[in-house]
């Protein structure tokens, strides 16, 4: 056993250059190690390939790995290869003789690892191969893929179940980032892992930054905290529509940004073409809908911005969870609106989806709600609605801008009546405007510049009836009816707060402008020195030629942690440099001379 674990350890540190395991990952491979399955839940960033590749390297025979992302597999192939070891993959992208070749070499357990995508994987011909072959685990990614509760089902995912009948004793690892209860049981259930042991880490993500604001001029509220905190950095930029996605990047670039659109609508080519610039190239904003982001593991993202609300907090907890993997700082800005609520719900009840999923769902936004609202740490709303605990994490909007909040009782107390008189069918912004008396043809037809609530709430301003009526919904007193108008309606809480007349606070409307410049947590990256700074940017372009030249991205080479970590520390020798977190053997190797030069270069300069 434990001369496992030693030599995991030894493998983690020359292949890889890192110095020790992180949280459970020494249990969970030496776990599957000995042969037996497990199902494990880590946030995004926090080490999962390792779990699976450590033990395809020390048991005997070819790691399958399934993913469902073919255009991906190859940079994981070339990360890979870069620490000198034997991988490939077999995808419908590929040259038959190629996939020839790859199987071959599967046959004879020339491999370490191989990535297949699932519908490959389930081909008779090649489940006969696999059933020739030495085989040393199945790693199942993106494992919430099997369920139907997950947010990115695939139907492929559901027959791997396959995999437990016809390879029993093979070892099976699923691995996801983000899974609720249903999903997490759904995965355990379907891919037969009861037996196995799940192991579940911390959701948090301390490195990310998260801030919510009012959205109210959504492409100048995200120009600014692109110039103010990320001018020199790469980021993801999600929007709803795919015309949104489109002005977006058009705009952006106008403003003299790197950015590129990403969606569906695109041709695959042009698609395709812009995610490789996005890995490749530094400081690439990419402007996309959620048709982007799965398996993207660059590292360096460093901010994730929504200018529409995602659809659930597992998605949010996804799609923001592609910034920082690297564990530098990063930022996650999401802007919200009403109008943004009303379209969710409209999805919802639009949907083809069976009423208990679509109750659920409405759940589940209403959380996402609540969390917009929040008034207490966002990280901490986040992680109790997993099922985490924690304290409040003084890296959010709210636990650095404390929201004042104010008595609310009679505002609410006007903001519910006003629902109800005029039959609980209008939207927000036809009931503001009867709160403030503003009557119109319209009004005076309904009869609403008569009912008892008209001209009732003089004492606030728009906007502020506007947060108002949000936090309203937030807290599930009143609800959209998923009409197209966003009638809101009260709920069995409404009513019961209208009737027993408790107090209540509520987040006061922080105005406008401090809104338009949110204060940006510090830049991602930051060196006290100067000359550590302009180190720094001499050794990523050396890393720029040198992934180049073999084509692949750049982080292949070294991650920015890595650069960053030179630039301050300098080593002079190639023993030095292998100290550096992410430096194994097979980097120093082939790169250690060169960036070596880079700094001595420096040190003469300076
Ligand atoms: P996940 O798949 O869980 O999102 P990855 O496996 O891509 O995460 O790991 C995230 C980053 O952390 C990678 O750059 C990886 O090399 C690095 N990493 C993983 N384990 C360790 C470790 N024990 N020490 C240092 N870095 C690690
Ligand atoms: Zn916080």
């Amino acid at each position: 056993m434990t001369s496992h674990r030693d030599l995991a350890l030894s493998i983690l540190q020359k292949t890889y250059g890192y110095p020790s395991f992180r949280g459970e990952q020494a249990e969970i491979i030496e776990h599957v190690v000995s042969g037996r399955h497990a199902f494990v839940l880590m946030p995004t960033g926090g080490g999962k390939s390792l779990c699976y590749q450590i033990p395809a390297l020390i048991r005997p025979g070819v790691g399958i790995v399934i993913s469902p992302l073919i255009a991906l597999m190859q940079d994981q192939v070339d990360a890979l290869t870069q620490l000198g070891l034997k991988a490939a993959a077999i995808n419908s992208s590929m040259a038959y003789a190629e996939i020839e070749r790859t199987k071959s070499r599967i046959r004879l357990g020339e491999l370490d690892l191989v990535y297949v995508a699932p519908e490959r994987l389930l081909m008779d011909d090649f489940l006969d191969l696999l059933h020739q072959s030495p085989i040393s685990l199945f790693a199942i990614d993106e494992a919430h893929c099997v369920s139907q509760w997950g947010h990115d089902f695939r139907p492929h995912y559901t027959q791997l179940s396959a995999l437990a009948e016809r390879f029993p004793s093979i070892p099976r690892i699923a691995l996801t980032a983000t899974a609720d209860k249903p999903t997490r049981k759904d995965i355990v259930e379907r891919l037969h892992l009861a037996e196995g042991r799940t192991f579940v880490a911390g959701f948090d993500r301390p490195n990310i930054h998260y801030s919510i604001q009012v959205k109210h001029s959504p492409q100048k509220q995200v120009l600014h905290f692109i110039k103010s905190s990320h001018a020199r950095d790469s980021g993801i930029v999600y929007c709803l529509s795919r015309k949104l996605v489109d002005d977006t990047a058009e705009w952006l670039v106008e403003q003299g940004c790197k950015a590129l659109p990403y969606h569906a609508g695109m041709t695959a080519e042009d698609r395709s073409r812009n995610q490789e610039r996005f890995l490749r190239e530094d400081n690439i904003i990419m402007v996309a809908t959620i048709a982007f982001g799965m398996g993207i593991d660059k590292p360096d993202v460093r901010f994730v911005a929504h200018l529409n609300i995602p659809k659930n907090i597992e998605a949010y907890y996804q799609e923001t969870g592609r910034a920082g993997r690297d564990g530098l700082p990063a930022n996650a800005l999401m802007l919200y609106s009403m109008q943004d609520a009303v379209m969710q719900r409209d999805f919802i009840e639009k949907s083809e989806a069976p009423d208990a999923q679509k109750r659920i769902e409405r759940q589940k936004l209403n959380a996402l709600l609540g969390l917009c609202e929040a008034a207490s740490c966002r990280r901490k709303v986040i992680l109790e609605y997993f099922g985490d605990t924690g304290e409040p994490c003084g890296n959010c909007d709210t636990c650095l801008f404390p929201p004042v909040t104010f008595d609310g009782t009679v505002a609410a107390q006007k903001a519910l009546s006003c629902a109800y008189r005029t039959g609980q069918r209008f939207g927000v912004g036809y009931l503001i405007e009867v709160l403030l008396g503003k009557s119109d043809e319209r009004m005076e037809r309904f009869g609403h510049d008569k009912v008892s609530t008209f001209g009732i709430g003089k004492e606030y301003s728009s906007s502020e009836w506007q947060s108002i009526f949000r936090q309203l919904v937030a807290l599930n007193f009143l609800t959209v009816d998923g009409s197209e108008f966003g009638g809101l309606k009260m709920t069995p809480q409404g009513q019961a707060f209208l009737k027993q007349k408790e107090t209540l606070r509520l987040r006061k409307f922080s105005g406008k402008t401090k809104e338009v410049a949110p204060k940006p947590s510090r830049p991602a990256l930051t060196f006290d020195d100067e000359g550590d700074r302009q180190l720094f940017a001499a050794l990523k372009a050396m890393r720029l030629d040198l992934a180049e030249e073999q084509n692949v991205p750049p982080y292949v080479i070294f991650h920015d942690r890595t650069l960053r970590e030179l630039a301050i520390q300098k080593p002079e020798s190639l023993r030095e440099m292998s100290g550096i977190s992410g430096v194994g053997e097979k980097k120093i190797e082939r790169y250690g001379e060169a960036f070596l030069d880079v700094i001595s270069e420096h040190l003469r300069a300076y």
